[in-house]
């Protein structure tokens, strides 16, 4: 399945049904559902970890390093879906609010091609608009 032959919906109800033929609902918490996100995050980063920048194109130009980084990615996501699912948050909803939110924090024209953080560009606007 890709990404243009199935919807957001869809994908949630799949996630739903995997856990609901486990009954694993009682054990998914808010807390212990964003603790796995975050376990499953880490096991994401410690694929990559230590490795220098070109160890990092190796692995992700390798069949089986592109295949780890996609099922860590890939549980990360399941999880992210059970909270949204255990929390009834409309996933589009809440993503596009918070580009729109992000957005304002980091306009185009100070932001483009720019990695400062937000704080230090409102910063650096204040200090624009006394000039
Ligand atoms: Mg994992």
């Amino acid at each position: 399945m890709a990404d243009s032959d199935m919807n957001l919906q869809t994908i949630r109800q799949i996630v739903a049904e995997f856990v609901h033929e486990r009954e694993w609902e009682q054990f998914h918490s808010p807390k212990d559902l964003a603790a796995a996100i975050s376990v499953e995050a880490s096991e994401l980063q410690e694929l990559l970890l230590w490795k220098t920048p070109r160890e990092v194109d190796e692995f992700v130009n390798d069949a089986e390093g592109i295949q780890a980084l996609r099922e860590e990615l890939a549980d990360v996501l399941i999880f992210s879906l059970c909270l949204a699912n255990r929390l009834e948050i409309d996933v589009a909803d809440a993503v596009t609010s918070k580009l729109q939110r992000n957005a304002q924090k980091y306009p185009v024209e100070r932001s483009k091609g720019s990695s400062i953080k937000y704080t230090r560009i409102q910063t650096r606007l204040r200090l624009y608009s006394k000039e």
